[in-house]
């Protein structure tokens, strides 16, 4: 596989709190997150990447045509780009970036399935 979202090596992975793409730290602070930059801004910011992806995650769903995947629709990420997805992520986004979010009309659904019980 040659894509850009799957991760060149398995330490040092994240997962984005907004979305639940898993990427390696230095991906996300090289790119962002291919689903959320225009509303995390985590390219060339390192604070942004630890503050809105988690190393704390459970599950990982590699996405390759998320249009026919019945996964992807459970999972609420078939409108995302190809790549490995965490099934539930630990952790929130800071407040205010969840204000920011609300603002652009982007509603922000935790993606921590174990809080959900
Ligand atoms: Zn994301």
């Amino acid at each position: 596989m040659s894509l850009e979202t799957v991760p060149k090596e398995l330490r040092n992975l994240r997962a984005c709190l907004l979305c639940s793409l898993v990427k390696t730290f230095e991906q996300f602070e090289l790119d962002g997150c291919e689903n959320c930059e225009e509303f995390l801004h985590m390219k060339n910011n390192r604070d942004a990447v630890y503050e809105c992806t988690s190393a704390n995650f459970d599950g990982l769903i590699a996405m390759m045509s998320p249009e026919d995947s019945w996964v992807a629709k459970w999972q609420r990420i078939e409108r995302f780009t190809k790549g490995c997805y965490a099934i539930s992520v630990t952790g929130h986004l800071p407040p205010g970036i969840v204000r920011d979010l609300r603002a652009k009309g982007r509603i922000y659904n935790s993606r921590d399935v174990s809080a959900r019980t």
